[in-house]
């Protein structure tokens, strides 16, 4: 299918900015929602806005019936069992969920926690800061010069005294897709478990629990055509019962007396008060959209389309440092960072942003990694289905005016 055709239901893409037709190359930040997931948010708040779990009238019924349909659907999605899905607010929730929870309770003095050099923040500061208070170890398995993981290195980094191995599946600022199945296979050798950071995988290919053998794995809906304020936390289901309560109130409790509480057996004791329910209807909206109208492998041979379009234009400029392993990213990527080295990625994607091209500039959300490869800023594009090979080419066309004017 023409992916391109699904423009149509994005009605944010017909703006204009300055004039100019928008270009929205920030999609690794968020992604723009179909007209179907906008629907479904204002279905909700006209027709049966209720509470869930609650009232027994008919609203409160069908609200519930969507937000565990939405449950099952996120389920379904990644291969998992519906109680392994407890909602969050984002990939960030997640992670601290998992490690403030089983984190705080399974790590220990002497115990590792390994992560890797190209982490977001989200999946660094919540391990450093378990490390820190419970006086474990923090190891990372390092980026080659080519923007690749050490794999050779695992062995050594991952030991009998790993506890968790924390691991993105794609890194947001380099593009490089990590073999999450290599690093799990190694950490199941060690008895650790793991977690998967799949922000930047989830909305991108087919991600299944199962096959890969996670044992926590956090997304969140915003990347994948889903409001904000929604996400999701895999927790495999034998491991539950060793993640304690993340929050404590209402809807999470089995019996209250003044002066002690118990949990309600099930994952429900994992979501405590009122829920982000219309998002949460809208991730299962969005889920609908993908499985009706979209091919993973197209997608991923269409934005790789687009980020080699990309990486040929910006190497024919001159004088530009494109982050990442470059090959891969023609084959495989959906982003491509780069810096000029003459002009501070800020002016270029200013420049940008006043021609209507939207992208990021910064250290996005990975200073240690920046710091390591030496650069303080880099502009990131970052494409989806929606995104044109015309639109590649009018980017590619005001990069060359910045090379003329500035
Ligand atoms: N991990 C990665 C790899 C990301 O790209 C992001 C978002 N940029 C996050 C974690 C954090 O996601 P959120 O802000 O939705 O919690």
């Amino acid at each position: 299918m023409n992916m391109n055709k699904l423009r149509n239901d994005f009605p944010i893409l017909e703006e204009k900015i300055n004039g100019c037709s928008l270009v929205y190359f920030d999609n690794a930040a968020t992604t723009q929602r179909p007209i179907q997931v906008l629907d479904t948010l204002m279905n909700f708040y006209k027709k049966y806005n209720s509470n869930i779990h609650r009232g027994i009238h008919a609203f409160g019924e069908q609200a519930t019936s969507l937000y565990e349909g939405s449950r099952k659907k996120v389920a379904d999605f990644i291969n998992a069992d519906e109680q392994e899905i407890i909602f969050t607010s984002g990939t960030t929730e997640g992670i601290n969920f998992v490690a403030t929870t089983w984190g705080m309770t399974h790590i220990g003095r002497g115990g590792e926690i390994v992560v890797t050099q190209m982490e977001h923040h989200s999946n660094l500061i919540p391990w450093q800061q378990v490390a820190l208070k419970k006086g474990a170890a923090l190891k990372f398995i390092k980026v080659t010069p080519d923007g690749l993981l050490d794999y050779d290195s695992l062995d050594d980094v991952i030991t009998k005294r790993t506890k968790l191995v924390a691991v993105t599946h794609a890194s947001n600022v380099l593009g490089t897709h990590v073999d999450v199945k290599k690093i799990i296979k190694r950490a199941k050798e060690v008895g650790a478990k793991v977690l998967i950071d799949a922000a930047q995988a989830i909305p991108h290919q087919k991600v299944d629990v199962k096959d890969l053998d996670c044992d926590f794995m956090a997304f969140s809906g915003h990347k994948m055509l889903a409001p904000t304020g929604i996400g999701a936390l895999f927790i495999k289901k034998e491991l539950k019962d060793e993640v304690p309560p993340y929050r404590y109130g209402g809807g999470m409790v089995f019996e209250v007396d003044y002066d002690k509480a118990s949990w309600c057996p099930t994952h429900r004791r994992f979501e405590a008060g009122t829920q982000p329910i219309a998002q949460a209807i809208g991730l299962g909206a969005a889920i609908d959209y993908f499985e009706q109208k979209i091919d993973f492998d197209e997608l991923q041979v269409h934005e790789a389309k687009l980020a080699k379009k990309t990486i040929e234009g910006l190497e024919s400029l001159g004088d530009i440092r494109i982050l990442g392993p470059v090959q891969d990213l023609k084959k495989t990527g959906h982003l491509v960072s780069f810096m000029m080295n003459d002009i501070h990625s800020h002016d270029v994607a200013a420049y940008l942003a006043s021609v209507g091209v939207c992208t990021r500039a910064g250290h996005n959300c990975a200073q240690p990694l920046a710091k390591k490869i030496g650069i303080d800023a880099a502009v990131r594009t970052s494409f989806y289905f929606y995104n044109t090979e015309q639109e590649v080419d009018y980017f590619l066309n005001k990069m060359e005016d910045i090379r003329k004017n500035f």
